[in-house]
C-alpha cells in the first residue's frame, strides 16, 4: 500500500500553499477590519483566482473545469483552509448540481462559472426550515409557461458576490416535489431584506431574501420536478469534504503557530513547551489532525477509485463530523497555548477559532451527521465505517 502523494499531487499542494501565502493571507486583516472584503479588493482577488487557474477546480474538463481528482481537490482546499475570514470562498467552486444541467444551462451557467465570469450561491434554508428541508415553504408554480417563485430564504452565503441563485423550492407547495431553480440575481421580485453579522468575519455576506412571485423561465429548472434532494445530496457530499479540508488546513496552521510559540515563550525560567500540560495539548492537536487528515485523504481516494454513491454519502458525513469537531478542539487548545495573545483579533488563531465554529453547523449540523451515520450503521452495519477497502472479513 503506497499512501504517498505523487509528484504532481505534491506540486498542486505546494502551489495552493503559495496561493495562500501570496494572495489570501495578505487579505486577512483587511477583511477583519472591514467585516467583509471591501469592494476595491474584489476584482483583484477574482483576477488572481483566474490567473492562478483556480476557477472550476471541482468540475470535469468536459464542463470547462480543471478535471482534478477528488484527492487533488482536497489537497488544494486544505491549503486554502489555512486562510481565516472565509477567504477560501474567494476561490469559487461552481455548484456541483450544475453538472446535471441541460446543455443550455451548462452553457449559460456552468461554463461561465468555470471561466470565472459568473458566480452562484445556494438558497435552501428558511426561517422555519433548517435541518429538515421538507419544511421549506418556498413554492414554485407554473403559470403562463413560466415558473413563479414565492418564499423567504435565510443565510444565503455569498449573495453579494453572486449573479445567480440556485433556489430549492417545492413545486405547487408539495414537499414531495422538492426542485431546484436557476434564478438570475437581477430578476424582479427578489428582495434583499438584510445581511446580518455573524460570529466570523467572512469575505462575503449571508443574506436574507424574499421571493415575491419571481418569474423564472421554464427552462431554468435544474433536473426534474422532485429531484431537488437528490441533486442537493451530491452537493452536500462535496461541500462536506471541502469543509473537512478547510478544517484540517485551519487546524494545522493553528497547531504550527502554537507549537512555535510554545518553544519561544518563556515563563518561570523556561519555555512553556517544557510544561507537560502544554506539551500534552500539542500532542493531542497533532494526533487529532493526523486522524482527520488520514480519513479525508482515504475517502477522497475511495471516491476517485469509484466507490458507490451510498458509501460516498455515508463516509462524507463521518469526515465532516470528525474534521469539524477536531478543528473546534484544536483551535481551542492553540488559543489557550497562546494565552492573551491568542485572544487578539490580529492573531490568526483568534480568527480561525471563530471561523471553524460554523463548520459544526452548516451543510448539516454535527447532530445531523451523527443521525446519518447512525442510520447507515443500522442499515448496513458498523463495517461501513470500521472496514477497509479490499477487506474480506
Ligand atoms: C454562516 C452560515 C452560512 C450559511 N450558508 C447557507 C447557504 O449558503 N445556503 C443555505 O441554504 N443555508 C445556509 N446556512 C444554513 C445552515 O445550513 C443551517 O443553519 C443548518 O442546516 C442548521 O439549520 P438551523 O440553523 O435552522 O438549525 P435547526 O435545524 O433548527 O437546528 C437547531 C438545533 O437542533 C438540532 N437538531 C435539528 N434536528 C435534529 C435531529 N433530527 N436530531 C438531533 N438534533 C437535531 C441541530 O443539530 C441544532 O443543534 C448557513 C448557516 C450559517 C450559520
Amino acid at each position: 500500500m503506497d499512501l504517498s502523494l505523487s509528484p504532481s499531487e505534491a506540486a498542486l499542494q505546494a502551489k495552493a500553499r503559495r496561493f495562500f501565502d501570496e494572495v489570501l493571507q495578505p487579505l486577512e486583516l483587511v477583511v477583519t477590519e472591514a467585516g467583509h472584503l471591501p469592494d476595491d479588493r474584489r476584482a483583484p482577488l477574482r483576477k488572481a483566482v483566474i490567473d492562478w487557474g483556480y476557477t472550476g477546480i471541482n468540475h470535469a474538463r468536459d464542463d470547462g473545469g480543471c478535471g482534478y481528482t477528488m484527492l487533488e481537490q482536497m489537497l488544494i482546499n486544505e491549503q486554502l483552509g489555512r486562510a481565516s475570514c472565509g477567504l477560501w470562498a474567494g476561490v469559487w467552486q461552481p455548484p456541483i448540481a450544475l453538472r446535471f444541467g441541460t446543455p443550455k444551462q451548462k452553457e449559460l451557467y456552468l461554463g461561465p462559472s468555470c471561466r470565472g465570469e459568473r458566480r452562484g450561491c445556494f438558497a435552501i434554508t428558511e426561517p422555519g426550515a433548517g435541518s429538515d428541508p421538507r419544511l421549506v415553504q418556498t413554492s414554485a408554480v407554473l403559470r403562463d409557461g413560466q415558473w413563479r417563485l414565492s418564499g423567504e430564504k435565510w443565510f444565503v452565503t455569498s449573495y453579494d458576490a453572486c449573479d445567480y441563485i440556485i433556489v430549492h423550492a417545492h413545486v405547487d407547495g408539495d414537499p414531495d416535489k422538492p426542485t431546484l431553480f436557476l434564478v438570475d440575481h437581477a430578476t424582479p421580485g427578489i428582495r434583499h431584506v438584510r445581511s446580518p453579522h455573524f460570529m466570523h468575519d467572512y469575505i462575503f455576506d449571508h443574506a436574507e431574501l424574499v421571493f415575491e412571485d419571481v418569474p423564472v423561465p421554464s427552462d431554468r429548472m435544474l433536473g426534474d420536478i422532485g429531484q431537488g434532494f437528490e441533486l442537493t445530496k451530491d452537493w452536500f457530499v462535496e461541500a462536506r469534504l471541502q469543509i473537512a479540508a478547510h478544517c484540517i488546513g485551519a487546524a494545522t496552521r493553528a497547531a504550527e503557530i502554537a507549537d512555535a510559540y510554545a518553544k519561544e515563550r518563556e515563563q518561570f525560567g523556561r519555555p512553556i513547551r517544557g510544561f507537560q500540560s502544554i506539551e500534552f495539548m500539542i500532542a493531542d492537536m497533532a494526533v487529532d489532525i493526523m486522524a482527520a487528515k488520514s480519513t479525508l485523504y482515504r475517502v477522497a481516494w475511495e471516491i476517485d477509485a469509484g466507490i458507490d454513491r451510498t458509501s460516498v454519502h455515508a463516509r462524507a458525513s463521518a469526515v465532516k463530523l470528525m474534521s469539524s469537531e477536531m478543528a473546534g478542539r484544536t483551535l481551542d487548545k492553540a488559543l489557550q497555548i497562546l494565552g492573551g495573545r491568542g485572544y487578539m483579533r490580529e492573531n490568526p488563531v483568534e480568527r480561525l477559532y471563530r471561523d471553524v465554529r460554523v463548520d459544526r453547523i452548516w451543510e448539516g449540523t454535527s447532530e445531523i451527521q451523527r443521525a446519518i451515520i447512525g442510520g447507515q450503521i443500522a442499515k448496513r452495519g458498523i463495517g461501513v465505517y470500521s472496514g477497509w477497502p479490499g477487506e474480506t472479513l
